[in-house]
This record gives structure tokens, sequence and C-alpha cells, in this order.
């Protein structure tokens, strides 16, 4: 019941604006305002009322009619206006109070509240906000000079003074985090999805599609950063090719090979230790780094590797194959470059299909 209610009253606060291009921020903001100032109007009337004389009583109830007002034209007017309509009524009532009460009931904090408002309202309106904020320092001056110069009309016993200020500093704390958290919530928002899209793209740019492992580009980069003279731990590299794969293609069609392709991906991944980088090289070749593995030791991890793929089955068009691959293993010396690294093991891997294929060439 209760919940309801509130849903009810934030849908009304949230009730679109009756004109697509403006902001719809602004007017949820504007409105909440001016109900908090009306709400803190009816506090403000309550504590003062009974010192008020009747100008005074006029002025506060001429001061909520017009904020109720506010209200009702942020439902018929352009945003702009009535945001220009609450400043202008936040300003009256800041001056009427400064006249009646004085300085020390800290109303004038208000300003800030107009300040952040200009700045979070309007897209680029650089000077126009800039020139806003030079009229209420000015302002803000002014009403200090003011004050200085002329006794209030109204000398407030110290405690309601005390009780005033303290409401003034709570109402326009909330004010101005009603502002800042409406306006920064959507834009914090869009920077992490921002991120979780740089994210996205990086991660598309470096990854085979059919696949998933990293392509050729990453793979690059990954043995620019592994393979470096200074690193003094072994590193060996091996190129790995399927064999006879065209024949793959040739009887079971371009389909049945992708998904061979991206079984023997997963046999990769699940089958080598998580430290051993799996990449696609190109076409039905895979490039796999070793870091940390001497050459016998990454001999051994491939030898488990061939077993497994030679082991697995593929069933199509109502029969079963299996495939193998050839693998050209080489260990990093700690001086050759990359392209050298890279030659070593495809010409060793030229020697496994020169010699029969379904081999490690060491
Ligand atoms: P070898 O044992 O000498 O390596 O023989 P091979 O048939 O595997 O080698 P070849 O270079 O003659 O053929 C490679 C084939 O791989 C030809 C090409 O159509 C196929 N291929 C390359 N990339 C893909 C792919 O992404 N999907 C599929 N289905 N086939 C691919
Ligand atoms: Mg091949
Ligand atoms: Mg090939």
């Amino acid at each position: 019941m209760n919940s309801s209610w509130l849903q009810k009253a934030i849908g009304y606060i949230n009730k679109d604006t009756s004109d697509q291009n403006e902001s719809p921020k602004l007017i949820v903001v504007v409105r909440i305002l001016v109900l908090s100032m009306l709400f803190y109007m009816i506090i403000n009337s309550i504590i003062y009322v009974s010192i008020l004389n009747n100008i005074g009583i006029a002025i506060l109830l001429v001061s909520f009619l017009v904020f109720l007002a506010v209200f009702y034209m942020s439902y018929r007017v352009h945003t702009t206006g009535v945001v220009y309509t609450l400043a202008l009524c936040m300003a009256a009532w800041i001056f009427v109070n400064i006249i009646y009460f004085g300085w020390n009931m800290g109303v004038q904090h208000f300003i800030l509240v107009l300040l952040i408002l200009g700045f979070f309202s309007g897209y680029s309106q650089y000077a126009f906000k800039a020139f806003s904020a030079a009229v209420l320092c000015c302002f803000r001056i002014y009403l200090f000079f003011l004050c200085e110069s002329r006794e209030p009309v109204v000398i407030l016993p110290v405690t309601m003074n005390n009780t005033l200020q303290i409401i003034n500093t709570i109402m326009i704390f909330w004010c101005i985090s009603v502002i800042a958290y409406v306006f920064s919530k959507d834009s914090q928002a869009l920077e992490g999805k921002l991120i979780d899209y740089n994210n996205q793209l990086q991660d598309q740019a470096n990854t085979d599609a059919l696949t998933g492992l990293y392509n050729r580009r990453k793979a690059m980069q990954y043995l620019e950063q592994t393979l470096i003279p200074s690193n003094t731990s072994f590193t060996s590299i091996c190129i790995c090719d399927i064999d006879f794969f065209k024949k793959v293609n040739d009887n079971y069609g371009h389909d049945v090979g992708d998904i061979v392709l991206q079984n023997l991906a997963d046999i990769m991944t699940t089958t080598l230790d998580k430290n051993i980088l799996a990449a696609r090289w190109g076409g039905e070749e895979f490039l796999l780094v070793f870091a940390g593995y001497n050459g016998d030791e990454a001999y051994n991890k491939l030898e488990t590797l061939r077993g497994n793929i030679k082991s697995l089955e593929f069933k199509a068009k109502e029969k079963t194959f299996s495939i193998t691959m050839t693998f050209g293993l080489a260990e990093y010396d700690f001086s050759s470059d990359i392209d050298t690294i890279i030659k070593e093991a495809d010409e060793k891997l030229y020697m496994g299909k020169e010699n029969g294929r379904d081999q490690i060439v060491f």
C-alpha cells in the first residue's frame, strides 16, 4: 500500500517533459527542488510565524504560492523557463529572508544551490554559465554589504536563529546533493559502460572469432613481451598444423572443418597448462608459447597434446574420423629475434610434414 503510493509520487515527479528536446533529468531536479522548498517553507513558517508582522506573513504566503505555481509550471512550460523562474524565486527568497532576518540564519548559502543548478542545466552555454556564476557571486557580495549597512526587520531570538541556521544548512546540502546525484548518476553509469565496451572491443581485436583463442596479432604482442634477451627463464615455441585438413573440408564440408578447428582449440586449452599460450596463427595453424619451459619440458607437454588430439573422434555424414597434427618446436636462445625463432619452428614443422606427419620435431 505504502510502496504503491511512493511509486505514484516518483512517477509523478518523473513524468516526461512536454518537449522531447529538453533534458528529463533537469525537470526532475527542478521538481524535487520545488517540493523541497515547499516543505522547507512549511517548517520555517511553523518556527517564525509567531513573530512575523502582517507583511511578513503575507510575503511567506505569497512565496509559498509562487513555489506551488512553479511546480505546476514544470508540467506545462519549457524546462528552461521553469529553471529561470525557480532561480528567480530562490533569489527573491534569499533576498527577502536576508532583509527580514539578517545574515546569521544562513539563507545566503542558497546561492550555491543556484550556482550548481546553473552549471548542470543547459548543455553547452559556457559563456552564459560563467556569466551567471559572476552574477551570483556579485549578488552574494552585495547581500553581505547590505546586511552590514542596515539592521534586519526582525531580530530573531538566538535559539530561533540557530534552528533556522541548521534547517537552512540541511536544506542547502540536500538541494546540492539532489542536483549532483541526479546529474552524476547517469554519467557514472555511462563511463562504466564505455569502459566495458572498450574492454569488449579490445577482446574482440585480440581474439579469433571461430576458436576464441588469441589471434596472430595478440600472439605477436605476447611474443614481444616474452621473448626479450634479458629474460633468463626458458621459453619454447611451437607452430603446429593439422594434417591433410583440406581433405576434411573436401569430404565433410567447410562447416565440419570449422567444428574440428573449434574442438582442437578446446583440447589445446584443456590439455595445456594455464600459462601456456595457444593462439590461432592462421588457417589451420596454431602457435603455442611455453613461457618458462625448456625444449624438453615443452616436448613432453606436446606429446600429451598430440595423443589427445589423435584420440578425438568426429562424426559427420554418418562416418567417424579423427585427425592428427604435426608440431615444430624451437627453444628460444636468449638472443635471436622473434622472426628467427618462428622461422626455426616453421622449418621443423615442414620437416615433420616431410617425414610423414603426426609427430613433434624438436
Ligand atoms: P598438410 O598436412 O600439408 O598441412 O595438408 P593440409 O590439407 O592441411 O594443407 P593445405 O594447406 O593444403 O590446406 C589447408 C586447408 O585448411 C585449406 C583451407 O581451406 C583450410 N582452412 C583454412 N582455414 C580454415 C577455416 O577457418 N575453416 C575451414 N573449415 N577450413 C580452413
Ligand atoms: Mg595442414
Ligand atoms: Mg597449413
